[in-house]
């Protein structure tokens, strides 16, 4: 057996008898709920995260996940709160008996054209769309690098952080961040056997899908790109998270439809 497949073989979805455990962020709905399910079809235990807003929706998703079979905890948090951020991974490794696949997901859309952006509006989708995803990433690969098993550690970008666009200049500023973090992290983590890696979607049908039509609809923003359901992106996560997925880090895979080419 080469090298490289061993590897693969070592780290099965159970890890030394002990199934692997995820946990989704902004996973109430959208992408984020939509991954969720399909790790728990992969076999892994999925906790998710939403605000405590959401905690209803974020129920109903943990019964959906355990009639698959797989077992599932809800951990309500403000994902730009550095202390909920650490709690939150604290409860999904105690009562899950660790994290292996972390999905920072959650985030905000603003559509504002720069000339009307606020420095108010600007802080906010800083904090909500890269303050949590430092957060989230640090604390994931804290919990990863003392359990000594490796990891996986997953973001969302956007094809909004590959290209500028009209009406999107903060947007697009938080999605390019999550590539330079995520880089970073990738180079840092790599000696923990840890990948760090992020989907970058064109449009997606999910609320905020929506409220981008109808802010470029407002702003009279003609766009002619491809519009795709939530599972194009989560079947790449389901193979980012993947053992077989080893030699992949440091990356943003576009999941736009040819919309933009890398
Ligand atoms: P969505 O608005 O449907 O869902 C986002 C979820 O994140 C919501 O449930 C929301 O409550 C949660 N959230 C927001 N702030 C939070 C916080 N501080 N703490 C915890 N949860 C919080 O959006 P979506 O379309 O599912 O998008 C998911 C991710 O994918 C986002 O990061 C988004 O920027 C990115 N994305 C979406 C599209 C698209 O077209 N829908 C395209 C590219 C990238």
């Amino acid at each position: 057996m080469s090298a490289a497949s061993s590897r693969v073989a070592q780290i099965a979805e159970h890890v030394g008898g002990h199934t692997r455990v995820a946990l989704v962020t902004g996973a109430a709905q959208g992408i984020g709920l939509c991954i969720a399910l399909r790790l728990a079809d992969d076999g892994l235990d999925v906790a998710v995260n939403d605000l405590s807003s959401k905690v209803d929706l974020l129920e109903e998703v943990v019964l959906k996940i355990r009639e698959k079979g797989r077992r599932s905890i809800a951990v309500p948090a403000d994902v730009t709160q550095d202390q909920q951020v650490k709690q939150m991974i604290a409860t999904v490794a105690e009562k899950l008996g660790g994290l292996d696949v972390m999905v920072a997901n959650a985030g905000i859309l603003l559509v504002k054209p720069l000339l009307e952006t606020t420095p108010d509006e600007w802080d906010r989708s800083m904090t909500v769309n890269t303050r949590s995803m430092m957060l989230s990433y640090k604390y994931a690969a804290e919990q990863m690098i003392a359990q000594g098993r490796g990891g996986r550690i997953i973001g969302a970008s956007s094809i909004a952080g590959k290209k500028g666009s009209i009406g999107l200049p903060a947007y697009c500023a938080t999605k390019f961040a999550v590539r330079g973090l995520t880089q970073s992290a990738a180079e840092e983590l790599a000696k923990h056997n840890i990948t760090v890696n992020a989907y970058a979607p064109g449009i997606i049908t999910t609320n905020m899908g929506a409220d981008l039509a109808a802010g470029f609809e407002s702003l009279r923003i003609d766009t002619a790109v491809p519009v795709a359901e939530p599972e194009v992106v989560s079947s790449v996560v389901s193979f980012l998270a993947k053992p077989e997925s080893y030699f992949i880090t440091g990356q943003s895979l576009s999941v736009n439809g040819g919309a933009y080419f890398d």
